[in-house]
């Protein structure tokens, strides 16, 4: 018995949020309305409670992690100057710039040899002048190098740019890359829709509907993927709302999401946080908590949440696992994009500390793959 048939641990105080909490209790889908009013309360324990128990009538007390590695072959970007959030990116000849030969890349990878790396989980600049003939090298020579282990490669934003520089259609570039060996795609480059915001942040970025078409495809051609939210920057609530809203339309069309994942926008180092005056961690413990429940809460139809630790830190994604968060990411090693942003976090962990962090927070870890399947549970 885990207690998800006793209903809620907690529930709502807020007056506000009672016709929301029966609305879930019933199975009911959330309506727009009922996410903005989830947003505006601060009634955190309230919500937090409300998707535990979804997440544990879903996933009873199973925590999904994973053995992986990050791998960043370029910092070189095209939109260096324009994505004003980012800290990562650089112009070529800029200080710091970096392109990996493939020859490095595989040099990079084969550091883990000696922990078991079941997942490559490979995003980078979008360079001028990298082919896609590089990303299908790169991940056929990982496979080759390492048999079983499987690649979660390049965001709709990186796809898009090799089909323009190849002068392809989407499903033509996808289709190489998954002859290749591309298993799953990660959700990043989303940012936040709406183009107001767009336009702040990442002018010349993939507008939201090329976003949404480029996984749309991808789900089509079963390469499945995952959503994310850049949130705690210039966006509004409604902003926000709209967003998840579109994602869960795409998802009602395609079933093809496999997590959704809402990134905690980093303000070191970049043009965004000297605009916004802001230093330091830019989102609070109490909105990262927010996001992922309400994530757990409004995109009934996307099966996984998880928290990203290197963003929210291990302590904040622990107790997020009681906040309807059921996917503690992974080993990490080692991450780049948000350690360039400020993030504080270690740059990877090891197979026993997460374990350690699931089992002290009362869970079931749960190893998985690129799919969700199991691959090994403690
Ligand atoms: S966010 Fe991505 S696309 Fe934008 S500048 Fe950074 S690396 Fe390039």
């Amino acid at each position: 018995m885990d207690g998800t048939e006793a209903g809620p641990r907690v529930l709502p105080a807020d007056p506000r949020l009672r016709p929301v909490a029966n609305r879930v209790l019933a199975g009911q889908r959330l309506s727009v309305a009922d996410a903005a009013i989830l947003f505006e309360s601060h009634d955190l324990l309230g919500i937090g409670g409300l998707a535990d128990w979804v997440n544990r009538r879903r996933n009873g007390d199973r925590v999904f992690i994973t053995a992986n590695q990050h791998l960043n072959p370029t910092n070189v970007c095209i939109l260096r100057k324009t994505c004003t959030f980012c800290s990562y990116a650089r112009t070529p000849r800029e200080e710091g710039a970096y392109t990996m030969s493939l020859a490095e890349a595989f040099e990079e990878a084969a550091v883990v040899r000696d922990t078991p790396v079941r997942e490559f989980h490979i995003v980078g600049g979008l360079h001028p002048r990298l082919r896609l003939s590089y990303y299908e090298d790169l991940i056929r020579g990982l496979k080759e190098r390492h048999p079983g282990v499987e690649v979660k490669a390049l965001t709709a934003v990186e796809i898009a740019h090799l089909a323009r520089i190849e002068k392809l259609g989407i499903r033509e570039t996808l289709l190489r890359l998954q002859a290749a060996g591309l298993d799953t795609m990660p959700g990043g480059g989303a940012e936040v829709f709406a183009s107001g915001v767009r336009r702040t942040i990442a002018e010349r970025k993939l507008a939201a509907e090329e976003w949404l078409d480029v996984h749309r495809i991808a789900h089509g051609l079963g390469i499945r993927s995952n959503c994310t939210m850049l949130y705690g920057h210039v966006e509004t609530i409604p902003d926000r709302v709209e967003h998840l809203d579109a994602l869960r339309r795409l998802q009602d069309e395609t079933g093809g999401f496999l997590a959704y994942i809402p990134l905690a926008y980093h303000p070191d180092h970049n043009e965004l946080g000297a605009q916004l005056g802001r230093t330091g961690t830019a989102t609070t413990g109490f909105d990262d908590l927010k996001n992922l429940a309400i994530g757990r809460l409004f995109l009934d139809n996307v099966p996984h949440i998880k928290t990203h630790w290197v963003m929210n830190s291990m302590k904040v994604s622990q107790v997020a696992l009681h906040f309807g968060v059921d996917d503690l990411e992974g080993t990490v090693r080692r991450e780049r994009v948000y350690h360039e942003a400020g993030a504080q976090t270690p740059e990877w962990t090891t197979y026993a500390e997460i374990v350690r962090i699931v089992k002290d927070a009362g869970k079931r870890p749960v190893e998985r793959n690129v799919r969700y399947e199991e691959v090994r549970a403690w």
